[in-house]
């Protein structure tokens, strides 16, 4: 692939040409211990073993509008493999997508979802949407609007890196959402940061109080864990669980693993 095409146009080549890959990472939630959903990540493999981050290309996507096209088939392959995964395993493992602000504002958005449902088989409850502050804060009345037609369908919605965005409590209280997914630069200082931890747990203490569930990204350490769960937060992710791998090697732990109860 040549790099001196412009990267929206090495972007299309890629996705033609099926160089994008998923990899899926564990959510454990601190009551149970178990892996109980997986986040999936878009990851662009170069021939020389590395990865362009998503971070660099997903912007690029985004203002393009390749997002539509590319975030549907993030939509579709993931929901077709964690499917697969059901049927095998018995084991009935959560799916989360990220949606980026265009996807979740175009027009098609709904009937997409429902596409990759019909498609897959895989049971909208078990499939849940990450939607950034920003999505949901830029023009509220319709973005609550789509969330309810998200969730009239089955699916569960959670606001990914809370906190960083504009977070408007007022708005924050009108949306029908099921999760707040606390930013890991809140999480990676504690407990030694006093700011962090005192964030943290008004965060998780304001989330139940709305009657949200609550999810640390970016765990990496033990000492983490065992105050976010003092605090009583409700899932994990992180290194300390699991890096984003491959399917095949998800499959593996969920091989290893027992179903729950
Ligand atoms: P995100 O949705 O907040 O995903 C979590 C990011 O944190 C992932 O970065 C993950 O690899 C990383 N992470 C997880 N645990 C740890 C940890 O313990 N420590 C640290 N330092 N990092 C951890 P990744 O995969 O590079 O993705 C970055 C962002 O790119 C995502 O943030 C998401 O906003 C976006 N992204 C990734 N895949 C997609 C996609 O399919 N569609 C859209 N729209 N955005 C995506
Ligand atoms: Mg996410
Ligand atoms: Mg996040």
């Amino acid at each position: 692939m040549s790099y001196r095409l412009p990267l929206h146009q090495r972007l299309a080549n890629a996705l033609n040409y099926g160089e994008f890959r998923i990899y899926y990472q564990p959510i454990i939630s601190f009551a149970t211990h178990q892996m109980v959903a997986v986040e999936a990540l878009l990851r662009w493999p170069h021939p020389d073993a590395t990865f362009t981050p998503p971070d660099q290309f997903i912007p690029q996507a985004e203002s393009s509008g390749f997002i539509i096209q590319l975030g549907d088939w993030v939509l579709r392959t993931a929901t077709e493999q964690v499917a697969r995964w059901h049927a095998t395993f018995g084991y009935p493992v959560r799916l989360a997508v990220n949606l980026s602000n265009r996807q979740f504002l175009h027009f098609n958005l709904v009937a997409n979802i429902e596409s990759a449902l019909r498609h897959s088989k895989l049971d909208p409850r078990h499939l849940e949407l990450e939607i950034t502050e920003g999505a949901a804060m830029h023009s509220p009345d319709e973005a609550i609007g789509i969330m309810r037609q998200l969730r009239n369908l089955g699916i569960r919605l959670s606001l990914d890196d809370f906190g960083t965005g504009y977070s408007s409590l007022s708005y924050l209280k009108r949306l029908p959402i099921d999760k707040l997914k606390i930013d890991k630069s809140f999480v990676c200082d504690i407990p030694a940061d006093a700011n962090d931890l005192a964030i943290v747990t008004a965060i998780i203490a304001m989330g139940h109080a709305l009657g949200l569930e609550v999810l640390a990204e970016g765990v990496e350490t033990e000492a983490q864990a065992q105050f976010l769960a003092e605090c009583s937060c409700d899932y994990a992710q992180g290194f300390l669980y699991g890096r984003p791998v491959p399917a095949e090697d998800l499959e593996r732990l969920l091989q290893e693993r027992p179903a729950p109860a």
